[in-house]
């Protein structure tokens, strides 16, 4: 610089401070050795809130503070004063008498006099936005790095820009790998294309989308991700990027899923549960409703399942059920759907089936399929199942109309002898609900002493002596009036009632048995043994206590069991048999003809008599075949040297027609005339 005389140099400061007063946002003052202030122009008011004339010649530290260096900033001042150097441009924060803070950017230079400096000028920006800004910037570096979501910044193009950390960690790509692609590929690029446009409509709309997706690893795993789309625009509201914040739910969703297989799916087969069945069955209602289709409902019930229970344990019903699930399960295809009802029920469900013999299949190679399985935890056991099958939309419209209906057909199938499938139809309605009826009444039947027995006389035909009283069971029914046996006996059977019932008889008719002896009229008691009764394996022990309790003698009782009871015994059968007639017990086979009896087998069997069944008798004098079968069982009888009786006598002319062909006794309405006309009528309420 050249030399300058030195109010050519104040000109010159002069000159220079009003060009920098014309800059706009400039604040300059100046200060002299005493540090009081002497210039002030109105950018100072404005930044420090001090008018002129209060701060002209005021000390600059009233008027203005420099929180934490203010001693350094003194010792500023104080070194341009010493040395005439100026200041280099520098950031300070200062403090407003208001108690506000401001930055500034700003320098000051000396103005020297005499070889001396005289005053210092400062001049400052007020720079407390864009401090703020970069505070902000920081901020938002730091907390972009060290969040724990994965960010993805894309620009207006969704192309990625950056992302963070966090999204390396997640999804296994780095920052450089991804920078500058689409994001979409990274982000729901897994299957979901209506979501993805979904998402992009939403954003475009509303700046902002927010939910769960599918994105998928480096590796190529899905990975299920909560997040966020933002779409960020500048201050003339043009997009400029987006914002993609994604946390990993993998955990979430593995909780979730685990929770719904538990709520959907049966503890102990593992089969779906009525909830998830009633869901797919609807679908597949949906599904055929459009496509004019069937669908096939099949109610599976275990046979004699609670038997198993009973004999063997839980451990075992348990593993038979498993067994039984996995079977049925193996029968259908991925489409139909096989769930535990509930106990040892099963239902299935065939979706769009073409037609009943598509279903009647199934049922077939189900019943096939379990009827082969013949063990258990090393336990032999015999299964078999009822299935009733209900067809959308014939036998129902609906979900539980379908069930009902396929539940009635099962119920059907069981009374048809178990092993065995029925389609529904709509007379089975009727019936099924009177025979749940039946069953709900039959439980208190036995308590509320509902059961009564009626005694017929089995008559000799030589002497007219009643040789033995059969008891009949009769069940007076609270509402309905006398039941006879065959409106509840099969019943009785299935809800396993027929045990204890058929104890009940026992015990009652040898207690009758008893009353006649003491009245002086020593007759047999004859009792019906139900298949299910002659195999229970207390049946001697019933027997035993009942004479017992009766103090009957064992040959004043006599135990009817039927032909085809005896025919399907095995050698548990025969035993059972030799082990009454060596108590004294006499067995008859009752309705004989019936079945199919070998001579030979019958001759092995310790019986006693044998009861021509009722059926024959009313085609005597008929001519017809059956009438001609008479002759040739009592001449068996006679070769196997056992009595023959007739039952269901009713007419003088049957009652001849016997005799002739030498059978021994009768019963029937008629020997109830006779027998009262041969000794005094023996009252069966005595
Ligand atoms: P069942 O042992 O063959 O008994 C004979 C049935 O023929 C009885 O019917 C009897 O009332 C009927 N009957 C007797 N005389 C005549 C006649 O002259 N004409 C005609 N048409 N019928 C006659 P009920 O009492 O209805 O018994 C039916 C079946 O129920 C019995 O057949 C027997 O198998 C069973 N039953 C009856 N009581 C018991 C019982 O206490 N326990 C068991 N397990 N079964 C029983
Ligand atoms: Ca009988
Ligand atoms: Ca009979």
């Amino acid at each position: 610089m050249t030399a300058v005389s030195p109010s050519a140099a104040l000109d010159l400061v002069c000159t220079l401070v009003s060009a920098i007063e014309l800059t706009p946002g400039v604040a300059i003052h100046a200060i002299d050795r005493d540090g009081r202030v002497t210039y002030w122009n109105n950018k100072c008011t404005e930044l420090f809130g001090v008018p002129p004339q209060e701060a002209l010649g005021q000390p600059l530290e009233c008027l203005i503070s420099h929180p934490g260096h203010e001693q350094d900033y003194q010792a500023h001042l104080q070194h341009i004063f010493d040395t005439g150097e100026a200041s280099r441009v520098a950031d300070w924060q200062v403090g407003r008498r208001d108690g506000s803070a401001r930055w500034v950017s700003g320098s000051a230079f000396p103005l020297v006099r005499h070889g001396q400096v005289e005053q210092v000028f400062c001049m400052e920006f007020d720079i407390t936005g864009r401090k703020a800004n970069e505070r902000n910037l920081v901020l938002a570096a730091q907390v972009f790095e060290h969040s724990r979501d994965a960010i993805m910044i894309t620009d207006a193009h969704n192309r990625i820009v950056a992302v963070n950390g966090a999204f390396t960690e997640m999804t296994g790509y780095s920052a450089l790998e991804v920078a500058g692609r689409e994001a979409q590929t990274y982000q729901e690029g897994m299957r979901d294309e209506a979501l993805r446009e979904q998402i992009r409509e939403h954003v475009l709309h509303h700046d902002h989308w927010s939910g769960e997706l599918w994105g998928r690893r480096r590796d190529g795993s899905p990975l299920p991700l909560a997040g966020s789309v933002t779409a960020i625009r500048d201050e003339r509201g043009t997009l400029t990027s987006y914002m993609a914040v994604m946390s990993d739910i993998t955990e979430r969703k593995r909780a979730e899923e685990e929770a719904r297989h538990l709520a959907e799916h049966d503890y102990l087969t593992g089969l779906p549960n009525r909830v998830l069945f009633r869901d797919r069955l609807q679908q597949a209602l949906a599904t055929a409703r459009r496509k004019m289709s069937q669908v096939a409902v099949l109610y599976i019930d275990l046979d004699r399942f609670k038997e198993i229970n009973d004999t063997h344990g839980h451990i075992v019903g348990d593993i038979v059920l498993r067994e039984v699930a996995a079977r049925l399960s193996r029968c259908v295809r991925s489409m139909d759907t096989v769930c535990r009802q509930g106990g040892d029920e099963f239902v299935v469900m065939l979706a769009d089936i073409g037609s009943a013999e598509h279903a009647a299949h199934v049922a077939g190679t189900m019943m096939k399929a379990v009827t082969s399985m013949n063990q258990a935890d090393g336990v032999s056991v015999a299964l078999s199942v009822s299935i009733g099958i209900a067809l959308y939309p014939v036998d129902g419209p609906d979900i539980d109309t379908l069930l009902k209906h396929s539940d009635v057909a099962m119920y059907h199938a069981k009374e048809g002898g178990r092993n065995g499938f029925r389609f529904f139809s709509p007379q089975m309605n009727a019936h099924v609900s009177e025979r749940i009826e039946m069953e709900n009444s039959l439980r208190s039947a036995l308590q509320n002493q509902e059961f009564e027995l009626e005694f017929q006389p089995d008559v000799d035909i030589e002497s007219s002596e009643t040789i033995a009283l059969e008891a009949l069971i009769r069940w007076r029914h609270p509402v309905r009036g006398l039941l006879m046996p065959d409106q509840f006996l099969a019943a009785a059977e299935e809800t396993g009632l027929a045990v204890p019932i058929g104890e009940w008889v026992l015990r009652e008719a040898c207690r009758q048995g008893r009353a006649w002896h003491d009245a002086g009229y020593p007759v047999a008691v004859a009792v019906n043994l139900s298949g299910l009764q002659f195999m229970h394996p207390d049946l001697l022990r019933n027997v035993d206590a009942a004479l017992a309790a009766a103090r009957l003698s064992a040959e004043f009782l006599e135990l009817e069991v039927t032909e085809a009871v005896i025919m399907k015994g095995n050698a548990a059968a025969h035993d059972t048999i030799r082990a009454l007639r060596e108590r004294g017990v006499h067995i008859t086979i009752d309705d004989f003809g019936t079945g199919f009896s070998s001579l030979g087998g019958m001759s092995e069997l310790a019986v006693s008599k044998l009861k021509i069944d009722r059926s024959f008798i009313g085609e005597i004098g008929s001519g017809t075949a059956r009438s001609e079968i008479i002759p040739a069982i009592i001449a068996l009888a006679r070769s196997l040297n056992l009595k023959v009786v007739a039952e269901g006598v009713e007419t003088e002319d049957e009652l001849q027609y016997l005799r002739q062909q030498g059978c021994d006794q009768f019963q029937g309405h008629y020997a109830a005339v006779v027998s009262a006309r041969a000794r005094p009528p023996v009252s069966p309420t005595l």
